[in-house]
């Protein structure tokens, strides 16, 4: 049987890191739908066409090394604007949301358009000093140089794009749960995403 958990937010909310506890929590399946569109863009950033990169795109794609620098987030928020490369990469998600044993995909717009039935959905947030602090601390551990200013204005800009663009913008579904991490450790914050998968779990 299929159930499905829609995790959407903006960038550095937290929505990956709870994504994948509750996958492994539950036994479930568990989906990255921004390594979608970063992989889409390292290829655009070599000088790939972005809708054929996305509709060539494989598994395999996904394991690229360098997907989570800045340059490529950047450029991935801009190839996600565009509605083919969306469009290209919808089966995908489809598929695996419905997949036997149940399955978590965390993105932007997977309550609202990839799959607005999922059994549970959720929007996760955080005050935008609290997602700058997190991802500055990824930053300088993974040995960049960057500052709280620039990482605070690497988020804003793609937030401000995702919010914006005309297809599949960046927004809560109208029926997901909103959880706020901006006080909350991770155990905390994966806690209460249980919680909530639970209650739907035993049909509440
Ligand atoms: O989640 P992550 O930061 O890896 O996403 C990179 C970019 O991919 C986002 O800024 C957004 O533009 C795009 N994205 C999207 N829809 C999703 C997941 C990611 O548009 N479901």
């Amino acid at each position: 049987m299929s159930f499905t958990v829609a995790i959407d937010g903006p960038a550095a909310s937290g929505k990956g890191t709870i994504g994948r506890a509750v996958a492994r929590h539950f036994g479930f399946a568990h989906l990255d739908t921004g390594l979608l569109y970063r992989a889409v863009a390292r290829q655009v950033l070599e000088g790939a066409d972005p809708v054929a990169a996305a509709r060539a795109l494989t598994a395999a794609d996904l394991e690229a090394g360098n997907l989570r620098n800045a340059e490529v987030a950047q450029a991935a928020s801009r190839v996600a604007a565009i509605p083919e490369v969306r469009a290209a990469l919808l089966d995908f998600q489809r598929a695996f949301a419905r997949r036997a044993g149940g399955a978590v995909l965390d993105g932007r717009d997977i309550g609202t358009v990839i799959c607005p039935d999922a059994d549970v959905k959720l929007y996760v947030t955080a005050s935008d000093a609290v997602r700058a602090e997190r991802r500055l601390k990824e930053r300088l551990a993974r040995g960049e140089t960057v500052s709280h200013d620039e990482v605070l204005e690497d988020l804003r800009a793609r937030d401000a794009r995702d919010s914006a663009r005309a297809t599949a913008p960046l927004k809560p579904a109208e029926d997901a749960v909103m959880l706020d991490t901006t006080g909350l450790g991770i155990d905390e914050a994966v806690a209460r995403a249980v919680a909530v998968i639970e209650e739907r779990r035993k049909g509440g």
